[in-house]
């Protein structure tokens, strides 16, 4: 069985763009973001390690990791797509790094892998590229507010229809509505929305809160800071993927008013993703994010430092983390 599925998988991609994580319109978007925040060493820094001097260096590589988490070789990946943050929403959102990464790793554990990787000079020219192009995608990942809720596997399981199509909430979220807010998926209408969203940034509506989106950023603490997004991210399965629980979009029909109060969030959530992963390859390759950073305003609520401790692989499984091994590392 597992045989057949490796070699469908790149056909099924083939049929399917954009039938995986934000998707490829999500995460070329993102990247082409970055590539407007990033400064000309950063720049030359990612164009050297990728071989690729296009204008498109980022966008090219955004979804390999969907790709490659499907081949047998790089199936030890799927678990770093996501952290299945075992909350209850909507009453309760939040996110443990000792409760919620799992023992395949997560996420957040990923970006601080690839991170070291990626300045790694005893490794080849090989794995210090697929570590920027893991970084490129999984910062892409994070912000993505069901790659960050262990519920329903991440909504993968709450069915739903879109514009007359039977889907599931999670792929609502990664694709039917992000495409239907663009009006395609191809890497020009990435180029475009990026464009857009970038506009937004530097003069526009997210202008006074970009600073705000780097607040806590730190090289040093990639589990604090990826914590701090993933935290960002997933309070929005509270308020805006979930405000009603589970039954209330089961089954439902979510072209409408779901889809309406869902696209400021959706585009908010991809130029923060953006923005900082410019800030975060910035850091990187040149030490300072390049970027005008704030201080926690007083009173803010601080991410606490994470306390990593120990895994205990001997420790039994959580309902939510069998449910995710039974279902697979799909989304
Ligand atoms: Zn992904």
């Amino acid at each position: 069985m597992a045989k057949s599925l490796f070699l469908a998988a790149p056909l099924i991609l083939q049929a399917l763009p954009g039938a995986f994580a934000w998707g490829t319109l999500g995460h070329d978007t993102v990247a082409y973001i970055a590539q407007n925040f990033v400064t000309s060493a950063t720049k030359t820094f990612c164009q050297n390690i990728l071989a690729d001097t296009s204008t498109s260096y980022l966008a090219n590589v955004a979804t390999w990791a969907d790709t490659y988490r499907y081949t047998s070789e790089g199936s030890f990946s799927a678990p770093y797509h996501f952290i299945d943050a075992e909350d209850d929403p909507p009453s309760s959102c939040n996110v443990d790094y000792n409760r919620d990464c799992g023992s395949g790793g997560c996420v957040v554990s990923a970006i601080q892998n690839y991170t070291s990787r990626v300045v790694d000079t005893s490794l080849s020219t090989t794995e210090v590229q697929k570590a920027l192009k893991w970084i490129v995608h999984f910062i892409g990942d994070i912000h993505q507010p069901l790659h960050d809720e262990a519920l329903d596997i991440g909504g993968n399981t709450i069915d739903v229809t879109f514009d007359g199509t039977s889907t599931n909430l999670h792929h609502i979220w990664d694709t039917n509505m992000p495409e239907k807010l663009v009006g395609g998926y191809t890497l020009t209408d990435a180029k475009t929305w990026a464009k857009t969203l970038t506009t937004s940034i530097k003069t526009g509506a997210y202008s006074s809160q970009k600073s705000s989106w780097l607040s806590g950023i730190n090289i040093d603490d990639p589990i604090t800071t990826a914590m701090g997004w993933a935290t960002d991210s997933n309070a929005y399965v509270c308020s805006t993927v979930l405000p009603d629980g589970v039954s209330a979009v089961s089954g439902q029909e979510l072209d409408g008013s779901y889809y309406t109060t869902a696209v400021p969030v959706i585009e908010l959530q991809i130029a923060k993703a953006g923005y900082r992963l410019a800030a975060w390859l910035n850091l990187i390759a040149t030490g300072s994010t390049g970027l005008k950073v704030a201080s926690k305003p007083r009173g803010a609520p601080m991410i606490e430092a994470v306390k990593v401790m120990p895994r205990d692989f001997e420790a039994e499984m959580s309902p939510a983390k069998l449910a995710r091994m039974a279902y697979g590392h799909k989304c």
